[in-house]
This record gives structure tokens, C-alpha cells and sequence, in this order.
């Protein structure tokens, strides 16, 4: 059969297992372990079928709207997309140009950008992180001949944070007319977001999901925040691709768990006292836990390999996420479920190693 050359070079992202053979305790993928606001519920069961008949609203204004009330910006700041994931997609397809220089991202991050540069075409340079695995934007700023920077923070699988003075530093001393994009897929577990920078900086890009402090990696709803321009560039790419990628369903679900923040900051308030507390607990049994501001923390045991734990747990019916990569392959990654699911592996983590 005949495929395209562009298709022979493609080298897809490996998401988590999502296994359908047995019942697995899921600490593999980041999904909150609460379930959505009892309010998206009530309102399924209350939907008019009808609506299902005709085509979604393509720029979803309602949608956009209520995000731009919850972070006080306008509609025309905020761009939609089916996921976070697409959001990403159609930023590098959007902001990134090699003809400008290389992309820079660090080079332990979110493996799915490395990916959307092999797809489009564009050169990147990873850029070393300390010991630690932490980042350091000054490393950024020296590379001034770049076409733009993408890191996640806090970023995955690491769970590193940088402050809000890190990021106003990269913003001052990087070329205000390349965009830096700041992918928030993990801010709302105890991170400080980048979003009131959004005023004075015109090349910045904020992404976010509803995948993961809002319960809902099932619907697949994501975001962008940034100034009108850069939105409207997001839009033309869109509507190249897809017309309506966010559904009826979707844009009605995600303006519901909106309206619910108490509900969402007390589930994440709970995830992130587990956090520390596990953190603390692993410590305490020999473990090296990177300090985290996510919902999973990246932990490695002296003497054995990232990857022996992860089988051995997945024998006792528990998923991790293992990353055969270098510098990154002695951890696992550790989503942070209940406090009842996280003693349940601890247990099975002191028998086990
Ligand atoms: N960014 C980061 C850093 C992630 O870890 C993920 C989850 N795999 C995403 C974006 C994408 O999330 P989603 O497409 O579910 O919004």
C-alpha cells in the first residue's frame, strides 16, 4: 500500500496504559481520583436531546466566556480545543517557525512536544535541567536565536515548579516578539499561575485542561490563554482543520463544572495534603521524592531500576508510569490518588522494595 512520506517519519506520542483487562489501582495518567461536580451530573440528566441535532456553536462563546469571567479576561483571549493536547498542537502549528531558530523545551518534559515538532517540521533543542531535574531559565535566555520556548509548570513527569519571578525573568530577558509558551496542565495543585502576566506580555501563551484539577480527562476539553492576536491566529488554524472540535456536550459540561470552584478546590485540596503526605511517608522509607506541585510525584529507590518497579507493581494491581528515557529512567511517575489508595501503595511499596 502506499502511504505518504510524511507519514513514514511519524513517531506518535505512548500515552498511560488505559487497560480493559483487569481492574487496576490507576496511578499511571494523572486523572483525578474524585469524581466531577455532583452539578455536571444533574445537568446530563437534564439535557435537551434535541440540541444534539444540530452542530455545535464553532467558536463555543458561551465556553469561552465563562473561562474568561473565572480568570478575568475577555472571551477574545481565550481559544477552545479538544483537549489540551490539541491546544498544543495548533500552538506549534501556529507560533513555531525553524526559520526563526530552533523551539527550545527542556529536555526532561512533556514527551508529546518533541512529537508536534517531528509532525510539523520544526527543529528544537532541548535544554539541559540541573541534578535535580529542575529548570533554569537562564539557560533559556542565552539562546536568544530561537524561534520560541514550551515547558509545563509545574512540568511533567517531574513535578518541578518555577515561581512567578523565574517566568517574569524569562519574559524580561527573552525577545518579546517570540512566544513563550507556559503549559499549566498542573498549576491548580498548589503552583502560582502565569496568568496576570498576560497584560504585559504579548508573546505569552497559557495553556490549561480541564483533564486533571477538574475531574474531566474523559471529555476532553482544553484551553488557551493569550492576548487577542495570538488567539485569533489559534482560530484560522482551527478552523483549517476542524470547524468544531469541541462538542455540544463538551462545551456544556466544562461551563458547569465552572460554576462549581468550591466543590474543585476542596477535591484539590485533599489531593494536594496527600501529596505531602505520601512524599513525607516515602521519604521515610528510603525513597528519593522530587519536592512536587503536581498530582503525581517522580520518585526513584537507590539500587533499583524505574522500570523493576513498575512491573512489580503492576504484577500487585497497581499502575505507575515509567519513562524509558535517559536521565529519567531510574524514577516512576506516582499520580496521586486517595489517601486509601496512596496507604495501599505504600504497603505494597514496603513489601515490595
Ligand atoms: N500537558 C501536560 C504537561 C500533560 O501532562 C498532559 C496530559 N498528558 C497534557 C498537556 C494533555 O492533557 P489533555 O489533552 O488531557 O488536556
Amino acid at each position: 500500500m502506499i502511504l505518504s512520506e510524511r507519514m513514514k517519519n511519524l513517531k506518535p506520542y505512548v500515552p498511560g496504559e488505559q487497560p480493559q483487562d483487569r481492574k487496576y489501582l490507576k496511578l499511571n495518567t494523572n486523572e483525578n481520583p474524585y469524581p466531577p461536580s455532583p452539578r455536571v451530573k444533574t445537568s446530563m440528566e437534564n439535557l435537551d436531546i434535541e440540541r444534539l441535532r444540530l452542530y455545535p456553536d464553532p467558536s463555543a462563546i458561551k465556553l469561552r466566556e465563562k473561562i474568561g469571567e473565572r480568570y478575568g479576561l475577555k472571551k477574545d483571549q481565550v481559544f477552545v480545543s479538544n483537549g489540551s493536547d490539541e491546544a498544543l498542537s495548533f500552538c506549534f502549528y501556529a507560533f513555531f517557525d525553524s526559520l526563526y531558530g530552533k523551539l527550545l523545551f527542556p529536555e526532561v518534559t512533556y514527551s508529546f512536544y518533541p512529537v508536534y515538532c517531528d509532525y510539523y517540521g520544526i527543529e528544537y533543542e532541548r535544554i539541559p535541567v540541573n541534578g535535580e531535574l529542575a529548570i533554569h531559565v537562564e539557560e533559556f535566555v542565552k539562546r536568544k536565536g530561537s524561534c520560541g520556548v514550551v515547558f509545563a509548570n509545574p512540568n511533567a513527569p517531574t513535578g518541578t515548579y518555577l515561581t512567578l519571578r523565574d517566568i517574569l525573568y524569562l519574559l524580561d530577558h527573552y525577545p518579546s516578539e517570540k512566544p513563550v509558551l507556559v503549559d499549566e496542565a498542573y498549576i491548580d495543585f498548589g503552583g502560582e499561575s502565569a496568568v496576570p502576566l498576560l497584560r504585559d506580555y504579548k508573546n505569552l501563551l497559557i495553556v490549561r485542561t480541564f483533564s486533571k484539577s477538574m475531574s474531566l480527562a474523559g471529555l476532553r476539553l482544553g484551553f488557551v490563554m493569550a492576548g487577542k492576536e495570538l488567539i485569533d491566529a489559534l482560530s484560522t488554524v482551527k478552523d483549517s482543520f476542524n470547524s468544531y472540535p469541541v462538542s455540544t456536550l463538551t462545551q456544556r459540561i466544562g461551563e458547569i463544572a465552572l460554576s462549581d470552584e468550591p466543590y474543585y478546590q476542596s477535591i484539590n485540596d485533599k489531593i494536594i495534603a496527600t501529596r505531602e503526605s505520601f512524599s513525607t511517608d516515602l521519604g521515610k522509607l528510603g525513597w528519593i521524592v522530587l519536592p512536587s506541585k503536581a498530582n503525581f510525584v517522580f520518585a526513584r529507590k537507590e539500587g533499583v531500576p524505574g522500570k523493576e518497579i513498575y512491573m512489580k507493581l503492576k504484577e500487585r494491581g497497581i499502575l505507575v508510569r515509567h519513562f524509558d528515557a535517559e536521565k529519567v529512567r531510574d524514577y516512576v511517575r506516582i499520580t496521586i490518588g486517595t489517601q486509601e489508595d496512596m496507604q495501599r501503595l505504600l504497603g505494597q511499596m514496603k513489601s515490595l522494595f
